[in-house]
């Protein structure tokens, strides 16, 4: 984002807009981090702010600050959709194609209100009339804490901004361990500290919320776990039955998918799960190194995301999906030499 594009922002944003804030379809800590942290933001210039999310999120991200005002477009769309046709401005946080809002994508791309896109993941599809998009940052959170220092306000960020902006950068970042994670990073985390973000009780909100039945699923999940040794691959899989039998809920098989990686050797892991409402196959994908999970999601799994987090669908049922898993491998016996 160049200084036109911020000046030309910062003009648009000098008197109150009526704004509508978006973040992608099955929401992370990154996406209601970012968005959150926009949302007060804004709230503190006057601005008519309001946050959609395409659908309902985990209950480990329902108490953070301002939570309660966001709408979910697949149970208040009459709403959400009137929001959306009289916005000003909307912003697009955490993603980068409009087919990553579900049933939003019409009446978002129908909408006259300016775009602007603040987002971390590879090849941007051309929506915005704004785009802030940098795959080198850790997190959106992060980039929406440049956004606000672009535009002169450091200074506004208060505790509420502070703590929602460091909840998507320690969840992007895996705990500020993954290689995205740069000294600006921790200059950010700190300054949020400083300005309020209580880091030790966010980190117990996050992640000392297990139920009994989360960790029995993830029990099954680790037995479930297969590594293909020549591909320095590791697989789970869990099926609608498993799911139910543990009581899944939205939210529960987060992280399960870095425990195949956590394998010495290992530079691929994947975890297949079966949404029988949906009638697909989830999949998520990481790597270490240079391994594009990106480019194998997009080439074979509908999907995208970053160079070492992707994710993706498969249409076929569990078992066919993990052959075609399995046979797409050769393709790749270069790059996934340990
Ligand atoms: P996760 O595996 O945690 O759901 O997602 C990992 C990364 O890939 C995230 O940055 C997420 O936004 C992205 N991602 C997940 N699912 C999809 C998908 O279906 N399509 C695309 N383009 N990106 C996805
Ligand atoms: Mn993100």
């Amino acid at each position: 984002m160049n200084k036109d594009d911020i000046n030309s922002i910062k003009t648009l944003l000098s008197s109150p807009k009526a704004i509508v804030i978006i973040p992608h379809k099955n929401p992370d800590g990154d996406a209601i981090g970012s968005t959150l942290g926009l949302y007060h933001y804004l709230k503190s210039h006057n601005h008519k702010a309001i946050i959609i999310a395409p659908n309902d999120y985990p209950d480990f991200l329902k108490w953070m600050p301002g939570e309660s005002t966001i709408l979910k477009y697949e149970s208040d769309t009459t709403e959400s959709d009137d929001y959306i046709k009289d916005a000003d401005i909307i912003f697009t946080l955490d993603f980068n194609s409009l087919s990553r809002i579900g049933d939003m994508e019409t009446a978002v791309a129908a909408s006259k209100g300016m775009k602007i896109m603040i987002d971390h993941h590879q090849q941007p599809d051309n929506y915005a009339e704004y785009m802030y998009s940098d795959v080198s940052m850790s997190s959106t959170c992060e980039m929406v804490y440049n956004f606000i220092d672009m535009l002169g306000d450091s200074d506004k960020i208060n505790s509420d901004i502070a703590t929602c902006l460091y909840v998507g950068i320690m969840t992007d970042t895996g705990s500020f361990r993954f290689p995205s994670t740069t000294s600006a990073t921790h200059k950010i985390i700190g300054n949020l500290i400083e300005k309020g973000a209580n880091n030790s009780e966010i980190h117990n909100n996050l992640y000392d919320t297990n139920s009994y039945e989360r960790l029995q699923l993830l029990g099954r999940a680790l037995s479930n776990l297969k590594v293909i040794p020549e591909y320095h691959t590791a697989y789970i899989t869990l099926s609608q039955e498993e799911l139910n039998t543990f009581k899944f809920k939205k939210g529960d098989t987060e992280g399960f998918v870095n425990y195949g990686l956590s394998l010495k050797g290992v530079i691929f892991a994947a975890i297949f799960i079966e949404n029988q409402q949906e009638n697909i196959i989830k999949i998520s994908l990481r790597s270490k190194g240079g391994f594009s999970v990106n480019e194998l999601s997009r080439e074979h799994f509908s999907g995208g995301g970053h160079t070492n987090a992707a994710g993706g669908k498969s249409d076929l049922n569990l078992s066919d999906t993990i052959d075609k898993f399995i046979s797409i491998l050769p393709q790749y016996k270069q790059d996934l030499k340990a």
